[in-house]
């Protein structure tokens, strides 16, 4: 790769930043007149299919048989495991958008990326959490506005109107979740370098922390951590 491990609280931007962070790795790419150029993949729960109910522990929602061992979402880990892993390579720059807020998981990706030889960053979303969980319960609502809408619709225009948007948290999962966030810690070797947007930095300041990513893990500056080091 490079990997570039995106976090941040649910519903919090990180797919945001991770699309404008593509966007702006695709237009360097085009611009580096390196002769190995670099390949860009996007992957998230989205790309690889993956429920928000997969991280729902909340006994009401969940069969006892998946609360038992959470299985889904160790199922869905393997799942995106996979697919950085498929695509591994010094010259693959993945961009992982995701909740990614297990510290022990990110420590597994820094130690996937130093088996390759390759740089691997973090870019954190900060968000204020109430602003986060308007965003959830104005997809909620919307949601709920679709069903209602959906009695009165023909189904096929309905389905189409749906697709359109992105699937909620459940409340109580969503809390979990905010509950269950292990923030990045810098000084940790799979922590770093470690970049931070926030929600109200505006596209100049976005930019210039996505150029500081870009000379992390293919500029001049790369730190590559080798597999003995
Ligand atoms: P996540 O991937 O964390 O679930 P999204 O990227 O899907 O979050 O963002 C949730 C919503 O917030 C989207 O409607 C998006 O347009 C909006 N949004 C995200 N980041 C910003 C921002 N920095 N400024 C304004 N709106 C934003």
């Amino acid at each position: 790769m490079p990997l570039i491990i995106v976090t941040g609280l649910p519903t919090s931007g990180k797919s945001t930043r991770a699309e404008q962070l593509h966007t702006y790795l695709a237009e360097r790419i085009a611009a580096h007149n390196d002769k190995t150029k670099y390949r860009l993949h996007l992957i998230s729960d989205e790309t690889q299919s993956i429920s928000r109910a997969v991280y729902d522990l909340s006994p009401t929602q969940l069969p006892a048989h998946v609360r038992s061992a959470n299985a889904s979402e160790k199922d869905a880990r393997a799942a995106v495991y996979a697919a950085v892993k498929r695509v591994l390579s010094p010259r693959d720059i993945v961009v992982l958008d995701g909740l990614n807020y297990i510290k022990g998981w990110r420590y597994q990706l820094f130690c996937e990326a130093k088996n390759m030889s390759t740089p691997s960053a973090v870019l954190q979303v900060g968000c204020a959490v109430d602003r986060a969980r308007a965003v959830n319960e104005a997809r909620l609502e919307r949601r709920k506005q679709y069903q209602e809408d959906q009695k009165q619709e023909e189904p096929a225009q309905a389905e189409t109107e749906k697709s359109k948007d992105v699937e909620p948290y459940e409340p109580a999962n969503w809390d979990n979740l905010v509950f269950r966030y292990e923030e990045p810690n810098p000084m940790t070797r799979w922590d770093s370098p470690l970049f931070t947007l926030i929600w109200e930095d505006d596209a100049e300041q976005t930019r210039q922390v996505f150029g500081q990513i870009w000379d992390a893990v293919a500029g001049e500056a790369k730190k590559v951590v080798r597999p003995n080091q």
